[in-house]
């Protein structure tokens, strides 16, 4: 297992307070790993800085070979970057190895080909006697921040369009969930250039502080709470660095009463419980029609009720446990808040699972209103609440009336009314007849206190690219 950090050329390990790294499924720590001085941070930046004098200055065919070589490692190794995954992460192996790996060679391939090809405004003589042209540059220096929930694909969004719009990078993945990025950071030092990527390890209020302070940082891309989001303002305002915020999300699910109520239920078992609900799309606010609601109810409760987790053959697993033991505390407080309501009824699950891992029942809260905590917070876990609407007003404003705008689903048979209810949303992504399904060439991120950074797609290079007006008087 590799443990040691990517400054520069070099690996080393942390000199500071170790972190236990634990294994989810049991609880059981897998090993300790120090966090970065502040000096080996120094390092990895000022490794940064150095390098990006060259990798500004190649060609897009240059970084797109560089990010192919990488997506063809991960596949290439695809067994071994899964195995740790599910043992850092308690992810089933199979979810890994056939959904998130493929998404993650595929993301470092479409940059490849992205970067060769960015649009732009055409050149031509806006003012008589000069040529005016715009130009897409590098902005330097990005300090990249990940979360647990999907460590190495966290990575591959942060670093394929960073790397391939021309900018260095210092990554620090996050605390609990470090050991596909040191996986990771081997085959960096292999593949590219000297201090094109650094990796670091630390905790948020340390390590992570540190970066977000460095002056000579430009960029930081962050994926995580709110609040921490809000923190790197903060810190970017100091120096008015450019930040890429992906945060927080409850998305909503709107269900007419004409859906087509198997798919339905099946879209909901699948994509509210995915990777334990641990997801900042996961389809967990759901509001569904006077007519719909009781059999929605129903059907998707004895649906949920069969989620296989917790098998000895992993194999079987359709989700893994929570990440950490506070982690699953805080999704147990969250229901028991809600069942002591009246009005509230848990119609199946509703309890920590057994055994030393971190599980938790797949849950559905029947009866919530929109003013319950259980509407309005983010869960972050294998919980679905369902609340009944009276028209479509009334579930367009509930689904609005959020300090989120990341994600949301709106089920019908109608097409218009699909149409209608979708550009009423004020949600970066709404799906139709489906939920969760997401496309290199499409773009993932927020409105509202979601965070506003854009991944994926063309719209992720401009975030971490800079426009640029270059003008030439004829003379
Ligand atoms: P978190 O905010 O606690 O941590 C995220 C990362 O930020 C970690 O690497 C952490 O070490 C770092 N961090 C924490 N405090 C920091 C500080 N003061 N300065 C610099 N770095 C700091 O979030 P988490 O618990 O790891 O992840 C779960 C959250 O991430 C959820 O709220 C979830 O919705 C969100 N999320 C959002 C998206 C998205 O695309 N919008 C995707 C995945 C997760």
């Amino acid at each position: 297992m590799d443990t040691q950090m990517l400054i520069g050329s070099k690996f080393e390990k942390g000199t500071e307070a170790e972190e236990s790294i634990l294994n989810p499924k049991t609880g059981a720590t897998i090993l300790n790993l120090p966090e970065a001085s502040p000096a080996q941070i120094e390092a990895a930046v000022s490794a940064a800085e150095r390098a990006f004098v060259r990798w500004s200055r190649t060609t897009p065919a240059q970084r797109s070979s560089y990010l192919l070589k990488i997506a063809d490692r991960i596949e290439a190794e695809a067994k071994e970057f899964a195995a740790l995954e599910a043992l850092n992460c308690g992810k089933p192996i199979n979810a890994v190895l056939n959904d998130e790996i493929p998404a993650i060679v595929d993301c470092y391939r479409f940059f490849a080909g992205a970067v060769r090809s960015m649009p732009g405004q055409v050149a031509g003589e806006y003012i008589p006697g000069h040529t005016s042209m715009v130009r897409r540059d590098p902005i330097g220096i990005v300090a990249s921040i990940a979360p647990w929930n999907y460590p190495l694909m966290m990575m591959a969004w942060k670093l394929a369009p960073a790397v391939g719009g021309g900018n260095t990078v210092v990554f620090k993945p996050s605390e609990q969930t470090p050991l596909t990025a040191l996986k990771l950071a081997r085959i960096l030092a292999e593949v590219l250039p000297q201090g094109v990527v650094n990796v670091v390890l630390g905790r948020g209020d340390s390590v992570g502080n540190t970066l977000i302070n460095h002056t000579k940082v430009n960029m930081i891309s962050i994926t995580g709470d709110v609040a921490t989001g809000k923190k790197v303002l903060q810190a970017a305002a100091k120096s008015v660095k450019r930040t890429h915020l992906e945060l927080g999300g409850k998305a909503p699910v709107i269900v007419f009463d004409d859906a087509d109520l198997g798919a339905v239920v099946n879209g909901l078992r699948a994509f509210g419980y995915y990777n334990a609900g641990q997801d900042c799309t996961a389809a967990c606010r759901i509001y569904a029609g006077k007519k719909i609601y009781d059999k929605l109810v129903a059907d998707l409760s004895s649906a949920v009720s069969t989620i296989k987790y917790n098998q000895p053959d992993d194999t079987e697993n359709e989700i893994g446990p929570l990440i950490s033991r506070r982690q699953r505390d805080r999704v147990s407080s969250f229901v028991e808040r809600a069942s002591e309501l009246k009005h509230i009824e848990i119609t199946t699950g509703g309890k920590p699972g057994e055994g030393s891992g971190f599980y938790y029942q797949p849950t559905v809260v029947a009866g919530a209103l929109q003013e319950d905590e259980i509407v309005r917070r983010e869960v972050f876990g294998p919980v679905v609440s369902v609340t009944r609407f009276s028209d479509v007003d009334e579930a367009v404003s509930w689904a609005n009336d959020s300090d989120y705008g990341l994600a949301s689903s709106v089920w019908t048979k109608d097409v218009s009314r699909a149409m209608a209810t979708a550009a009423r949303l004020q949600y970066g992504c709404t799906w139709i007849n489906t939920h969760f399904m997401l496309t290199n060439e499409m773009p993932h991120g927020g409105l509202k206190q979601s965070g506003y950074g854009k991944d994926m797609s063309l719209y992720a290079l401009e975030d971490y690219t800079a426009v640029r007006h270059v003008m030439v008087a004829h003379g």
